[in-house]
């Protein structure tokens, strides 16, 4: 597997997988990975030729009173993990690689999208995410880029980005990958105490509970998320940023559950704020 510290190289390499006519995935990671990130990988190095990982924590993506500082880093574990699945080309720019000196152009979508859900209490977060996702793409040019259903937000409004700006890419969903009591993988799960970790339940049960309403026939959109909020507002360690139902693709607010409705929710247990989400569908 090839490490690349800058733009030129994974440029060179790029280039003659595709002057050989190769295709090219791109699954891009802020590290510390789990088995969700490795999933991405297996799914792109199934559909692709070539397959690249990046390992980043995007400053630009992180409020000033967020954990940039300690967010959980290993890259050598990172770099086994890529090389187990089969990765071929691992770019871990510098900061400064990514972002010299004088940098002032940002992407940003100009609709409430980023401002629903997560951008309630992130306002700059999306602004971030899509500023480094198109300066990957930029860089990769990849036939396909590879997000998870976990970070629906995210994948939706890189969806649109790709669309709005004529990029060459296809964005692929993939399904959450969970632990074996619910949670879902994170790599902000490590910052859980024992106790913490156990409370962290209640957002795996919030969405299975909010599927089991959907699915026996509920549509009223707020008496799901009330009964959604109720169970994780019965745990002392939780506190609930959001609890919301929106339209899978625009993420605008909805009434009713219907078809593609995206129920996501955001809790902080103790200081770690973690996500999760279910999206409907109408089996009819
Ligand atoms: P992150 O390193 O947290 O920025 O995540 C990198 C990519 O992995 C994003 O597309 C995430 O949506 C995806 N991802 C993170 N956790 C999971 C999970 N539990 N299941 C599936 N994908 C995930």
């Amino acid at each position: 597997m090839i490490i690349a510290e800058t733009i030129a190289e994974v440029r060179a390499v790029v280039r003659e997988w595709k002057r050989q006519g190769l295709t090219v995935g791109l699954v891009p990671t802020m590290g510390y990975l789990h088995e969700g990130h490795a999933s991405l990988v297996r799914e792109s190095v199934r559909r692709c030729d070539r397959t690249v990982a990046s390992v980043f924590v995007n400053p630009t993506q992180f409020g000033p009173n967020e954990d940039l500082a300690t967010y959980p880093r290993d890259f050598e574990r990172d770099r086994e993990i890529l090389e187990r699945e089969g990765c071929d080309m691992v770019f871990h720019p510098s900061v400064g690689e990514m972002y010299p000196e004088g940098f002032a152009t940002y992407v940003e979508i100009q609709s409430d999208m980023p401002k629903q859900l997560c951008g309630k209490s992130r306002p700059i977060h999306f602004r971030g995410v899509c500023t480094v996702v198109c300066k990957l793409f930029n860089i990769a040019e990849p036939d396909m880029a590879f997000f998870g259903e976990k970070d629906a937000q995210q994948l939706a409004i890189v969806k649109r980005m790709a669309r709005d700006l004529s990029m060459a890419v296809e964005v692929i969903g993939c399904p959450i990958v969970r632990e074996e009591d619910g949670l879902a993988k994170s790599s902000r799960n490590a910052y859980l105490d024992g106790e913490e970790r156990g409370a962290a339940l209640v957002l795996s049960k919030a969405v299975a509970l909010g599927k089991k309403m959907t699915e026996e026939g509920e549509r009223d959109a707020a008496k799901v998320t009330a009964a959604m909020r109720a169970l994780i507002e019965a745990e002392p360690l939780a506190r609930v940023d959001y609890v919301s139902a929106v339209d899978g693709e625009t993420m605008a607010p909805s009434e009713k559950i219907k078809d593609g409705t995206l129920v996501a929710l955001a809790v902080y247990i103790g200081k770690t704020r973690l996500i999760d989400n279910f999206t409907f569908r109408d089996r009819a």
